[in-house]
Order: C-alpha cells, then sequence, then structure tokens
C-alpha cells in the first residue's frame, strides 16, 4: 500500500564529533521516503528550490520514489544546519531557513487522495494539516514532529494531534509537548490530546510505544560506526510505517515488528553521512540486521 508523506527536503549542513556534511542532501521527507522505498510505494509532498540539484531527484527517483507532489518554485530551499557533541542523540540547531517552505501552499496531485496510509514527517503542522485534510479517508496517520514547531507552533500543533493515530517524538520532545518531566505522565497526557499511541525514539537507548493497552521497547543495536544521526528519527519512521504498509496489519504484534524494523533503518543510516548508508543499503542486509535485532533481544526462563 502506498504511503503519502509530507515533509521537508533540504539541504544539511552538519558537524559531528567525526567529520562535516556541507549542503548534503537531507529533510524529514527525504530520509522517510528513502528508509520505507525498501518496503513499499512512497508519495511526497513538498518543495524544492530552483537551487536543489537535480543529481538529488534522480537518486529518489532511482528508489522508485513518486514525485509528482514534489514542486519546484523560484527561491532557495529549505536549509537547516545543526551540530552534535560527544552525546550523540542531541541535535543542537544552528540554523533553520524555510525558505521556500514558507509560502507553500500544496495542492496534492489526484492520485494522491486516496493514499491509505499518511506519514506527516517534521514540518509545519499547518501544513500537516492542509495536506492531510486533502486525504480522503486514510486508514493510519502517524506524525513527528521537532522543538522547533513545539516551541513555535504549538496550538497549531495540537490541532494537528487531534487528527493523529500514531506520534513518533524524541524523550526531550515528548517531555517538551507535554510540559511534564516524568515521561510517563507526559506519554498519558499526550495520549488524552488524540493519539492512540505514542512512539518515543530514544536515540542510542531505543525506543518506547506507548498504548492504552500497554508499553513495548526495543533495544537500539549497540554499533560501534556511528557517524552521524541526523535522519535517525526520520528513517525509523520510515522503517516503520513502511513495514506496516507493506504487511498492513495494524495489530499489536505487527506494530512491534514494525518498530523493530524501524530501529533497524535507523541504524543503518546513522553509519554514515546525509543519505550515504542508506544508497548502497540492499535488503538481505536489512533481514540479516532484523535477525541480529532478535537475538539481542531474545531470553528464555533459567
Ligand atoms: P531527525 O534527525 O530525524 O530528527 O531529522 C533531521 C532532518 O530534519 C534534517 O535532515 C533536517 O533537514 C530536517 N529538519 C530540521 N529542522 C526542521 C524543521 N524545523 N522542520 C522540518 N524539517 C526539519
Amino acid at each position: 500500500m502506498s504511503i503519502l508523506v509530507v515533509g521537508s527536503v533540504a539541504l544539511d549542513s552538519v558537524q559531528t564529533p567525526f567529520g562535516n556534511a556541507k549542503e548534503a542532501l537531507g529533510g524529514s521527507a527525504t530520509y522517510f521516503s528513502v528508509a520505507a522505498s525498501f518496503f513499499t510505494d512512497v508519495r511526497v509532498v513538498a518543495v524544492v528550490g530552483e537551487d536543489f540539484p537535480e543529481e538529488h531527484l534522480a537518486f529518489l527517483k532511482s528508489r522508485s520514489i513518486d514525485l509528482e507532489g514534489l514542486v519546484r518554485v523560484p527561491g532557495r530551499t529549505f536549509r537547516w544546519a545543526g551540530e552534535y557533541g560527544f552525546d550523540l542523540n542531541e541535535a543542537k540547531t544552528l540554523e533553520t531557513q524555510l525558505n521556500v517552505f514558507a509560502a507553500f501552499q500544496p495542492e496534492i496531485p489526484k492520485a494522491y487522495k486516496e493514499s491509505e496510509l499518511v506519514f506527516l514527517a517534521n514540518i509545519d503542522p499547518d501544513l500537516q494539516r492542509q495536506v492531510l485534510g486533502q486525504v480522503s479517508l486514510p486508514r493510519l496517520v502517524a506524525a513527528d514532529t521537532m522543538n522547533y514547531w513545539i516551541n513555535g507552533k504549538p496550538e497549531a500543533l495540537r490541532e494537528t494531534l487531534k487528527l493523529v493515530d500514531i506520534l513518533l517524538i524524541n524523550d526531550a520532545e515528548t517531555r517538551q509537548l507535554a510540559g511534564e518531566p516524568n515521561l510517563v505522565l507526559a506519554a498519558q497526557k499526550i495520549l488524552s490530546w488524540g493519539p492512540t499511541s505514542l512512539v518515543i525514539k530514544r536515540g542510542e537507548y531505543g525506543a518506547l510505544m506507548i498504548r492504552k493497552g500497554g508499553w513495548f521497547a526495543a533495544p537500539a543495536l549497540p554499533l560501534d560506526s556511528v557517524f552521524d544521526p541526523t535522519g535517525a528519527g526520520d528513517c525509523f519512521a520510515g522503517g516503520f510505517i513502511g513495514y506496516l504498509a507493506n504487511t498492513m496489519n495494524f495489530e499489536e504484534q505487527n506494530i512491534r515488528k514494525a518498530i523493530v524494523m524501524g530501529s533497524v533503518m535507523a541504524s543503518f543510516n546513522v553509519e554514515a553521512f546525509s543519505l550515504d548508508r542508506l544508497r548502497r543499503l540492499t535488503y538481505p542486509e536489512i533481514e540479516a540486521r532484523y535477525k541480529a535485532f532478535k537475538r539481542l533481544t531474545q531470553f528464555e526462563d533459567l
């Protein structure tokens, strides 16, 4: 089943203790689409400027990503600059330039209106709602956001949350969004605003899913080669929603597997800057790492 995603398509400048990337391919919709494209068809709604390199579009097309909803307009592409210290779990935003996204009023292509799965990747919550409102009858709506929008557009974000089934955010964002330091209480508060499930991404500590029925925890794979965590959250979402779209089974047991698939995709992405690891990723590697996750978490009673 196809997934419709709206989110940023960006040029990122990133500094980590292990190196840097300048104006490299990035953006929440970009990372999400490429990760999800290993499991299903993806349709992108986004905007880029005249300066967006053709080779990046060619790469997305090479992953069979549908770019009919990705428009190019006069102006500059969205840019984000960030830096990480030795604690790679925390990104420090140095600069956000919305550029062509500031005035983006998307009209989604006709074929996209029947999409059954929608991912509202990290972007202006008004824009997330504007796109969702054009989809006839989505069966599953998942969303992401970040401190920039939690601080900058809190009311608009609360409106979006009313329409979302699964919210995926990191632990700091969970506390910030709820205005509550205790993660359990923060999660319960957010679940009272609309989403039926909350997936909290905790970087190298894995992910937690909270639903009315209970909690599920997945670890992150201990890796010896972490270079750039940028996009890990979006790749997690791409693996997670991509797997759900591929199986179209929204039962608890399958959602748990989807969380592990999200962790698998995030674990690959952090191994190189920008999307460089996903460019050379193969499906057999994904399967092998999924099995490694299974081994990591399996135990029996003594
Ligand atoms: P992640 O590391 O998964 O949280 O996402 C990183 C990506 O989000 C980068 O490639 C950025 O281009 C993009 N990004 C950063 N800030 C924003 C923002 N305010 N709105 C939309 N996308 C953003």
